[in-house]
């Protein structure tokens, strides 16, 4: 593969691993947020069936007893908590419900009335519970929630405020004197009380543990990573593939570029570059230039015609391809001319390569037209040599064989 491609490779890979990582990043978050979001509208609706219980406490059980207490069927002074005291009939209801998600193995809630002025000092607001509170009531906010570690465990707390005092809860929050003599002795006569009509007396909130829906929230993430990982494997694998298949046909293209048609050896182009290359390159090698030109070669055109002509011009680029060593690049670099460059030769050899090319085209029976010979211009490369200057000496040594009767090797 080109070294552009595998560079355009490497890039696509950092920039994929790069999206891969900031998609789990904002995915994670979004997972996580919708996890806490979920328990939040489940502690929500919790509260909202608590509210509703206060509701209809204060609205629908508590005027029966009244009324029953009007009309003499039940003591002035009667109070018991079980059936007038929605704090105490909320805190038995979610005793139960924490009794039913233990026997269903999911972990208690943590439910609490949360007050300034309680009348059970386990409901006593703490400093950051009464800025809450103050904020409920001045209307600043309507709802509270906090997500918040403890013991390395995920909590989510979310509160709500119960309903403003009314008229009936200033039988049991107002003056004493106005409350049921045994709620007095139970409770005393300064514990909730003096409470005023319209304040919002306290929150309720319950607590959380975020575990069971971080786990799950975490099993899903885990798929989606691994499946996000495959999608992207695939798709590296396609851009792969695509962009070996364009190299592989850049390679072609390249390769037909740079081949002769008829001989399919390579060209005049390439053998102008190899030169370059072999000038501009700072090393002390020694590489030889030879250049061989066909004896007479119009006459076989005239003779046979000029497709027998091309015929003899591939059998003698086979031969020679044969016989050239491996390091050897040859060329067809005229009509019936072609060149062979050769590194780290010594002078001595060079003859001996020359002849052997030279024999091996004198020996062969062209189809039909017999023998042929060739004439070959050898050089070595010398120092401050320039393309021009070697170029031409190969040329000069092969002129001088043509003068002197062709079917000769000349070294210069
Ligand atoms: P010499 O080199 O010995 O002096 O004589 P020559 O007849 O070979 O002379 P020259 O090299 O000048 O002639 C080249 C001839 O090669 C001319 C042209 O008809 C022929 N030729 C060049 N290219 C092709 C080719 O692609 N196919 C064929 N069939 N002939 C070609
Ligand atoms: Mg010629
Ligand atoms: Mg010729």
């Amino acid at each position: 593969m080109s070294k552009i491609n595998k560079s355009i490779l490497v890039k696509i890979f950092f920039l994929l691993l790069g999206i891969y990582v900031i998609i789990l990043i904002i995915t994670h978050s979004t997972f996580r947020s919708y996890a806490i979001e979920e328990n939040e509208a489940k502690l929500q609706d919790l509260l909202m069936h608590n509210k509703a219980l206060h509701t209809y406490v204060e609205g629908k059980l508590k005027p029966v007893f009244y009324k029953l207490k009007e009309q003499k069927q039940l003591q002035k002074d009667f109070f018991d908590p079980t059936v007038l005291s929605f704090t105490f009939m909320s805190r038995n209801i979610m005793y139960e419900y924490n009794k039913q998600r233990v026997s269903n193995n999911i972990e208690e809630i943590q439910y609490k009335l949360t007050s300034n002025n309680p009348r059970n000092p386990l409901n006593q607001a703490t400093e950051q519970e009464r800025e809450i509170l103050k904020k409920f009531n001045n209307g600043t906010l309507k709802k509270y929630h906090k997500h918040f570690k403890k013991n390395k465990k995920d909590y989510i707390l979310y509160a709500m405020p119960v309903t403003k005092n009314v008229l009936s809860c200033m039988r049991c929050h107002g003056d004493p004197k106005d409350a049921p003599k045994s709620l007095l002795d139970s409770y005393g006569d300064s514990a909730g009380f003096y409470e005023n009509i319209g304040d919002i007396r306290a929150f309720i909130s319950v607590t959380m543990p975020l575990d069971v829906e971080l786990k799950k929230m975490y099993a899903l993430f885990k798929i989606f990573t691994i499946l996000l990982f495959i999608v992207f494997i695939i798709v590296y694998i396609l851009i792969y593939y695509f962009i070996k298949k364009l190299d592989n046909k850049d390679k072609i293209l390249i390769a037909k570029a740079n081949k002769d048609a008829l001989t399919k050896i390579l060209n005049r182009h390439v053998f102008n570059k190899d030169m370059e290359d072999l000038i501009d390159a700072t090393n002390d090698l020694k590489n030889s230039l030879m250049i061989i030109d066909i004896d007479h070669f119009k006459e076989v055109n005239d003779k046979y015609g000029h497709s027998m002509g091309d015929m003899v011009l591939v059998e003698l680029c086979n031969r020679i391809s044969q016989n050239i060593r491996k390091n050897d690049k040859f060329y067809r670099i005229g009509g019936e001319e072609f060149a062979i460059l050769s590194s780290q030769t010594k002078q001595e050899d060079e003859m001996k390569f020359a002849s052997r090319i030279k024999n091996s085209i004198t020996e062969t029976l062209f189809m039909n037209i017999g023998k042929i010979t060739i004439s070959i211009g050898i050089t070595q490369q010398q120092d401050h040599d320039t393309y021009k200057t070697l170029f031409e000496r190969a040329d000069k040594a092969l002129y001088m064989a043509k003068d002197s009767g062709r079917d000769t090797i000349i070294v210069l």
